[in-house]
């Protein structure tokens, strides 16, 4: 299983460098390295587990966080109903996924964006489409999957595939005025 010490970070000038297309149909180590990367997701969000092993919580990661520099990342957004209890999920371990349209309008977290590769804080806000349409190869089932994401969902599928260009969240922060309002865009 990952670690947090199999997590590189941004001071290391690996997070930095262009990730490479996958090829397909996906082999063996290829597909461990994703379903590790799943795996990590799903046990940081699990309090018990990311307890027990000091995961520090996420929803997405990219290989090139766990120094492989090839287009695969892994997604895993719980849905939640009033009581805490998980009602859905987002889950995705995707190859070579590529963003064919975006929405005009515009979409950030108005805390702000944080990744498992930063431990600095890095406040402001990070402009995102509210809408994305990706396609790709997804591992968990087997297929060319074409996702529609929105919102939240859409910021995160965003940070991911940024990673694959050596892009970190706080690149997009306006270094003069983090907090300037985002013109046509939604907070959430
Ligand atoms: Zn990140």
């Amino acid at each position: 299983m990952l670690l947090m010490k199999d997590i590189i970070d941004d001071k290391n000038p690996l997070i930095r460098e262009t990730s490479q297309p996958v090829s397909l149909p996906l082999d063996d180590q290829d597909r461990q390295t994703l379903m590790d990367m799943f795996e990590y997701l799903k046990l940081s969000q699990d309090d018990e587990q990311s307890e027990a092993y000091g995961l520090r919580p996420g929803v997405g990661l990219a290989a090139v966080q766990i120094g492989v520099l090839k287009r695969m990342c892994a997604i895993l957004i719980y849905d939640y109903d009033q009581d805490g209890k998980i009602v859905g999920q987002t889950a995705y371990a995707l190859v070579n996924p590529k963003i064919i349209s975006y929405s005009e309008r515009m979409a950030y977290l108005k805390d702000g964006e944080g990744c498992l590769s930063v431990n600095d804080d890095h406040q402001g806000y990070v402009p995102r489409y509210a809408k994305v349409t990706i396609k790709g190869y997804d591992a968990l089932t087997d297929q060319e999957v074409k996702i529609v994401a929105r919102g939240y969902e859409a910021i995160v599928f965003q940070h991911e595939l940024d990673h694959f260009d050596g892009i970190i969240f706080y690149d997009k922060i306006d270094a003069d005025d983090p907090f300037k309002p985002i013109p046509n865009a939604m907070a959430i």
